[in-house]
């Protein structure tokens, strides 16, 4: 019976977001609801017959996610050799072209190479004459052979560093990427262009979302439990690896997690608003937990300071309130520290002061492949959990919760275990 109120909920919440077939095909699949397009039957999937042999059983649940339109699979099982070029790509997804559909252009062939030979899953979107979307073409590499590699994928940070128990089979993740794919394909209003941040991340996280909901309602069991770590992945991505349109893991709700959800449903400008805010509170925290590094501030507070001169002219320089300080400014870095140099300018020059700090821990950011990196970003999630930062019931909320245990569960725990077997130091309490 509980069951049945939290799929209603759930099923009643993702209605005021989802839109398309994919949500339509999604809440079919596990609501038995009846069919709003059932006069669009599920095509069957298309491709090489050794690409298609080579996919997860799973995979096919794909057409059901994009109901009327025809799927394409092409990975680098599609080719005879191993040249995959744009011409090579033409010649193997011509053969399956649903009828109407216009030629692949040279623009999405070469984008087929990129995803087929870098690990850059995408569907790429074939229309017909009118411009009406006809089908897609999936492309992925489906070389890699354990979980770990691609949770290594998503999250950006080295394989050798999620010692954490990750999750899974690499099929199961395959097929996790793949009913993302699916799940764009069966889109109605994907955005035209991906530099329209919001919707594109609406539908980001409309993907994850439907591959969420296949993974614990449909396949459930273990497939559960990877749709977990597939969103943890895209926690530690958004902060230090991937660009705003992938930080779907706020948006993205597990099962029973809207039981009690007060805050609105996910929207691209909502998600996107959080995350850009949170993001340099973060970068700004563990600046400050790394007052100690003298020679990263000086290197920040010059880069600061050359950055602010660009949009001052020659002449205004000596009036400007930063500028005119400048030598002395550095020189007080240099010769008293960071900590010193807030207390002198944390009044006058606040936003000087944040900035420098936010670029200190910005360089940690970006060290994917150092714990510590981890490490200092859990901890400064947690104080500004702590300091309630953000409102409950927040997408910024939800992310520091999602960020701090992934990183601590997959990267911080397993590294800090293994420095005091090793009596390595590391910092593991930074709290
Ligand atoms: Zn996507």
């Amino acid at each position: 019976m509980r069951f049945n109120q939290l799929s209603q909920k759930r099923s009643s919440l993702r209605g005021t977001w989802q839109r398309g077939a994919a949500a339509v095909a999604a809440s079919t699949l596990l609501m038995g609801a009846q069919a709003t397009r059932a006069q669009e039957p599920a095509l069957p999937l298309r491709g090489a017959a050794e690409t298609l042999a080579a996919l997860p059983p799973e995979a096919a649940r794909m057409p059901a996610l994009a109901p009327g339109r025809q799927m394409i699979v092409v990975t680098e099982r599609s080719f005879i050799d191993d040249r995959i070029t744009p011409a090579a790509v033409i010649a193997a997804v011509t053969p399956y072209l649903p009828a109407g559909a216009l030629p692949l252009d040279d623009q999405q062939a070469r984008g087929i190479v990129e995803s087929i030979l870098e690990d850059k899953a995408a569907a790429y979107r074939l229309t017909d004459r009118t411009g009406a979307r006809v089908g897609c073409v999936v492309a992925m590499n489906s070389r890699l052979r354990s979980a770990r590699e691609y949770a290594a994928l998503l999250s950006g940070a080295p394989a050798g560093l999620l010692t954490g128990n990750v999750s899974g089979t690499a099929q199961q993740w395959q097929t996790a990427i793949l009913f993302h794919e699916a799940a764009h394909c069966g889109q109605h209003h994907a955005p035209g262009n991906m530099f329209d941040l919001a919707p594109t991340l609406m539908a980001e996280i409309d993907a994850d979302q439907v591959m969420t909901d296949l993974f614990e309602d449909a396949l459930g069991g273990s497939y559960a439990t990877v749709a977990r770590d597939v969103r943890a992945m895209r926690a530690l991505g958004a902060i230090h690896f991937t660009n705003d349109t992938h930080h779907t893991a706020a948006g993205v709700f597990l099962a029973g997690e809207d039981i009690g959800w007060a805050g609105a449903p996910p929207s691209g400008s909502q998600v996107l608003a959080d995350m850009q805010r949170l993001r340099p509170l973060l970068s700004q925290e563990v600046g400050r937990m790394l007052s100690d590094r003298t020679d990263w501030y000086v290197v920040a507070l010059r880069d600061e300071l050359n950055r602010l001169e660009r949009f001052v002219s020659v002449d205004a320089r000596a009036q400007h309130p930063v500028l005119q300080r400048r030598a002395s400014m550095l020189r007080h870095m240099e010769r008293y520290g960071a900590e010193a140099f807030a207390r002198r300018y944390g009044a006058t020059q606040p936003a000087l002061v944040r900035a420098v700090e936010a670029s200190v821990g910005d360089q940690m950011r970006a060290r994917r492949d150092d714990p510590a990196a981890y490490a200092y970003f859990a901890t400064a999630a947690r104080r500004l959990q702590q300091r309630h930062v953000f409102a409950p019931d927040t997408y910024g909320a939800r992310f520091l919760e999602i960020y701090a245990s992934a990183a601590e569960q997959y990267v911080v725990q397993p590294a800090c275990r293994s420095a005091r077997a090793q009596r390595v130091h590391l910092h593991c309490r930074l709290v």
